[in-house]
């Protein structure tokens, strides 16, 4: 088949081999890239077995069944490179795919040497490349969340149809009976069944970059709103959750509470013990608090040491219960520094969104002036401006009231 160099078969392996290489360029150069290595690989082995597949009736049965075994494995290592996108580990190496591919390079033997049969071999390895499609598209369905839809789809939906394309192939050639030219795979519908395959390799190829890009995407967008040193959200994220839940909130006519937190007397930290202890109390605490709240919570960490717990649904005493909880938790759990506990507290003040209040920014006002109380108070205390904001419209003066231990006393 190589002998013309124009001819349709040489320029699809030509294809081929291009989509191959730029996948296993674009993985070296691109280095967040997950799959598009081993997807390289395995788009240069199909190109191999077709090739050497081509030779059957030419050169020695063993040529072209290799061809096969090759393309098989070509699939296998696709599934590897699906994996990838998960961080398995060892993703190419998988036993149940390597011995189903095993399982069908047996049989493919057997049909070359044992019992020798075009037909029955045309028909085990379109099954098995179509079985083996299907798994790989089955196992598609799990890839992140994270990553956008629409190449994910793409990719599995053409998965499913190059599947589809060899069980037709195997029904195919059982319909046809039995045939008088023992090599009869070079029919006029072969370079036209190897044009659609190597489209729609191409298609995935292109769908498998889209994912990796799309991938990326999600993990910037997620850094972009992360915390560097706590791994917490980020002031950004907390602002954006912030007014969402916000509206969401005014919207449904549902409560909602935030949090504002100041580690206590932090500055001798870091004067005490230097900058790395003070960033060590910092993650301490972030930890402490992200366990303590409930899983629709959102909590971040708004600057220096201060951090932010947005509580949906949340009124004033359930958001008091949380915190109150969240305060004894650090004070009973110091941070160990070189063995030696270091004890930490927060004074936290909470808000209510209330009728009265504008918006993101005047609830989060709320809860600072809460939190000056709790400093003022004396530290390591909850503060709520529910009262504040409730009476201001009935007296005009603001009470402070002051919570310890759950429990509330008027000034
Ligand atoms: P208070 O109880 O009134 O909150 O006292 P404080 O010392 O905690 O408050 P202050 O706001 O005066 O000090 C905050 C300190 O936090 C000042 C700054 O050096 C430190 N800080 C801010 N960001 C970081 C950080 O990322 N790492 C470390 N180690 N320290 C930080
Ligand atoms: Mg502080
Ligand atoms: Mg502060």
């Amino acid at each position: 088949m190589l002998t013309n160099p124009f001819s349709a078969n040489a320029i699809l392996l030509g294809i081929l081999i291009t989509i191959g290489i730029l996948s296993l360029v674009f993985s070296r150069l691109e280095p967040g890239t997950r799959a598009a290595g081993g997807w390289g690989t395995s788009i240069l082995m199909m190109g191999l077995g077709y090739a050497m597949l081509q030779t059957d009736g030419r050169v020695p049965s063993l040529f072209s069944v290799t061809g096969e075994i090759i393309m098989l494995s070509g699939v296998a290592v696709m599934h590897g490179a699906i994996r990838k996108f998960r961080l398995e580990k060892n993703p190419i190496w998988s036993p149940d795919t390597w011995g189903f591919v095993a399982a069908g390079s047996v049989l493919l033997l057997w049909f070359t040497f044992a019992n020798p049969s075009a037909r029955a071999r045309i028909v085990v390895f379109s099954l098995g490349l179509a079985l083996l499609l299907a798994w790989g598209a089955l196992r598609s369905v799990t890839l992140p969340g994270t990553m956008n839809r629409a190449p994910r789809r793409l990719f599995t939906g053409v998965v499913w149809g190059v599947a589809a394309l060899f069980v037709a192939r195997a029904i195919g050639t059982i319909a046809a009976g039995p045939h008088e030219d023992e090599h009869f795979r070079h029919d006029t519908l072969q370079p036209f069944a190897a044009t659609i395959g190597v489209l729609l390799l191409t298609t995935l190829s292109i769908a498998l970059m889209w994912m990796e890009v799309s991938l990326l995407n999600a993990r910037l967008a997620r850094l972009v709103s992360q915390d560097a040193l706590t791994g917490i959200m980020n002031h950004r994220g907390l602002m954006e959750s912030c007014e969402r839940e916000l509206s969401r909130a005014e919207h449904f006519h549902e409560p909602l509470s935030l949090a504002m937190l100041d580690i206590d007397h932090f500055r001798r930290v870091n004067d005490d013990h230097g900058h790395a202890v003070g960033d060590a109390v910092l993650k301490h605490v972030a930890e402490l608090i992200g366990a303590d709240v409930r899983k629709y919570d959102t909590c971040g960490r708004l600057g220096g040491e201060e951090f932010l717990v947005i509580m949906p649904q949340t009124t004033t005493p359930s958001a008091l219960e949380i915190m109150e909880h969240v305060r004894r938790q650090i004070e009973a759990t110091p941070y160990l520094h070189k063995a030696m506990p270091m004890p930490v507290t927060v004074s936290i003040g909470i808000a209510e969104l209330t009728d009265y209040m504008g918006g993101t920014d005047a609830l989060l006002g709320a809860s600072e002036r809460a939190l000056y109380r709790a400093k003022r108070g004396g530290r390591n205390r909850v503060e709520t401006a529910a009262v504040e904001i409730l009476d201001t419209s009935t007296t005009g003066v603001p009470p402070a009231v002051e919570y310890r231990d759950g429990q509330a006393q008027r000034n």
